[in-house]
């Protein structure tokens, strides 16, 4: 069966010093409790602190299940791209995932969904794990577009993959009304998507083998109180947490639940 994996998504927080300190305690914490079984945990830093939460990730012992990664990359290998950051630059850091297609790449920074396909296919050349994100505006949702637009974001980016490869993909299911609004999807809502939408669309697409093995998260407002709600659905592979992974106490209770 899959594992389930609880990333943090640290966003445009947390200095490379205060990313240092809190991975610091927060991997104390996780080690001095059991490892909770068949899950996996991702912390995704911002780039200037990757070195540093590597660091701490080696030092702790942690390293057989929790994991660095990234919250984007650029499709080139090396180049004149001033700003930008490569698949090979960050596996190089440390890094074994990297999320892509975020919705505040897409909404604010103004990502289609062909960048994201472009993004996710360099991702896998590097051999980095993407954790590709998909979800509806809240104007979508009212008009009933919510299938539609994610079908259309998943399949964009998964066209043209080798089902082996679409079978080592995460994809996270977070509807955009219900990131950083306190305002989450229900398990029930969550799991419709998740498994009547993304992965009934893999299996079609990709065939039976790589729609089991695919990984799918929720996120939006995942906090202690709820992810067992998520979690009760087995169609819910685990969770990508923002705000609540950023204090060392709610992102410990989010993985002990997971
Ligand atoms: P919040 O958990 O703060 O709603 O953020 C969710 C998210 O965007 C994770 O990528």
């Amino acid at each position: 069966s899959r594992s389930r994996v609880i990333a943090g998504n640290w966003k445009m927080h947390k200095t490379p010093s205060e990313a240092r300190a809190f991975a610091r305690e927060l991997l104390a914490q996780l080690g001095g409790a059991a490892r909770p079984e068949g899950v996996e945990v991702v912390l995704c830093p911002s780039f200037p602190a990757l070195t540093a939460v590597h660091a701490e990730i080696e030092r702790s012992g942690l390293g057989a299940w929790v994991s660095l990664g990234a919250q984007d990359l650029y499709w080139e290998r090396q180049g004149a791209f001033t700003g930008e950051v490569s698949g090979p630059m960050l596996a190089d850091a440390g890094c074994r995932y990297v999320i892509v297609g975020h919705s505040e790449r897409r909404h604010l920074l103004g990502e289609s969904d062909e960048w994201v396909a472009r993004k996710l296919r360099a991702a896998l050349e590097s051999g980095l794990t993407p954790i590709l994100c998909v979800g509806e505006t809240l104007e979508e949702r009212r008009q009933g577009l919510t299938e539609t637009v994610v079908s259309r974001q998943l399949e964009t980016a998964l066209e043209g993959l080798a089902a082996g490869a679409v079978a080592g993909v995460v994809v996270a299911y977070e509807p955009v009304w219900a990131i950083g609004t306190g305002e989450n999807a229900t398990g029930e809502e969550a799991h419709r998507v998740i498994d009547g939408v993304i992965r009934s669309r893999v299996r079609a697409r990709f065939g039976e083998e790589a729609a089991g093995r695919l990984r799918i998260q929720y996120g939006g407002s995942v906090n202690p109180a709820n992810i067992g709600e998520f979690m009760a659905y087995p169609s819910i592979d685990g969770a990508l947490v923002g705000g609540a992974s950023l204090k060392v106490d709610s992102f410990t209770a989010i993985v002990a639940a997971g």
